[in-house]
């Protein structure tokens, strides 16, 4: 018996696209940093994207960086997130470069790196408008003079990241901006900056625009790799699988039910108070998994069902087709959410498939 719910990763088609945007990218001269945090730091997943031509790999979670690390892959590991002042030392040990905008912290980084000798390198994160991460730009000279005198630190450069928290689209402005501020860091220390990294997955639709990349040339990539869609839209990227990586749980119970609960309705365990509309009894079923697991909304049915409800261990589905019968396997692709969710829980399978 095969076990329940699993997720179905397709190594070849995150080969296939992986490959193909590190391809298209390089036409351009933007090189591509692999992101693994939505897999949980895989080191399988991680050793496909290096043979697909990543230059290195992100992780904004220090705990999947070392797991990499600990599988004996040989790469530039990049955190992607600012560190944690308690986790300096495994940064050190772990990591080639971390993403900063703190320089309480760089100060930390730089007393860890002269105590076990090593050179940990930076890179500078600019606020650029979506208001996640960023030192805001009027202060980053200074920041970055500050960085590149500590000791057994390189400043290696600058970045941004947009879209994330807020949905500011990278475009032509922000981007000439990080360049921009590129050469006055430079002008500022003396020392050329190696890295100007533009973004994350929604950067795609400006970095195959034709604009002038002026000196953004690395981009950080997860969820096109992944599910092979831009991230403004969500529209498939061409030449790219979106069905990577699926989703397959079993059915527990199926019943014809009524659509209306009946009592005296308050919250739900997950919910506010709503009223259900009465569509008369339809065929529900529940499948093995709930909230705990996944989240329910990121989730598109292969099997023309509708999920209907959930709890933290219960999806309620609905379909007019036969195909609920107790022990039955539906299958849905995830988005990036649901995705990021399933690969943390321990109660997935994560069902890794390869033929080349
Ligand atoms: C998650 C993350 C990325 C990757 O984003 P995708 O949308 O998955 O491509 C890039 N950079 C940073 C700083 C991130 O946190």
């Amino acid at each position: 018996m095969s076990h329940a719910p699993r997720l179905e990763i397709d190594l070849d088609k995150i080969y296939h696209n992986a490959h193909t945007l590190v391809h298209h990218l390089k036409h351009c001269g933007i090189s591509v940093t692999g992101v693994t945090k939505a897999t949980l730091g895989s080191p399988d997943i991680a050793k496909v994207l290096l043979r697909a031509g990543v230059s290195a790999l992100g992780d904004s979670r220090i705990e999947n960086i070392e797991c990499i690390c600990r599988a004996n892959i040989d790469a530039e590991m990049i955190l992607i997130r600012t560190p944690m002042i308690s986790q300096v030392e495994n940064v050190v040990n772990f990591a080639n470069l971390s993403f900063n905008t703190e320089i309480q912290v760089i100060r930390q980084l730089s007393i860890q790196a002269q105590k076990v000798d090593r050179i940990h390198k930076v890179l500078l994160m600019v606020e650029l408008g979506d208001l996640r991460e960023g030192i805001l730009p009027e202060d980053l000279v200074e920041i970055a003079r500050q960085t590149a005198c500590l000791p057994n630190i390189i400043l290696e450069g600058i970045g941004t990241n947009l879209a994330c928290r807020s949905g500011v689209a990278p475009d032509v402005t922000n981007m000439t901006r990080l360049t921009e501020l590129a050469i006055d860091i430079e002008a500022a220390t003396k020392q050329p900056l190696n890295m100007v990294s533009g973004g994350n997955s929604a950067n795609l639709t400006w970095a195959f625009s034709g604009a002038d990349i002026g000196r953004v040339y690395n981009l950080r990539l997860g969820e096109s790799i992944l599910l092979g869609r831009e991230t403004l839209h969500r529209k498939p990227i061409i030449n790219l699988h979106t069905d990577a990586i699926t989703l397959v749980a079993e059915v527990i119970e199926s019943k014809l039910k009524p659509t209306k609960p009946h009592g005296e309705i308050a919250q739900s365990a997950f919910a506010a108070k709503r009223t259900a509309k009465n569509r008369g009894t339809t065929r529900q079923a529940i499948l093995a998994i709930g909230i705990q697991d996944v989240d329910p909304q990121g989730l598109k049915s292969n099997d023309g069902v509708s999920i209907c409800g959930a709890s933290s261990d219960h999806l309620m589905i609905e379909s007019s087709n036969d195909n609920l019968a107790i022990g039955n396997e539906l299958s849905f692709r995830p988005n990036y959410a649901a995705l990021l969710r399933m690969m943390t829980s321990p109660f997935l399978e994560k069902r890794l498939l390869q033929q080349s």
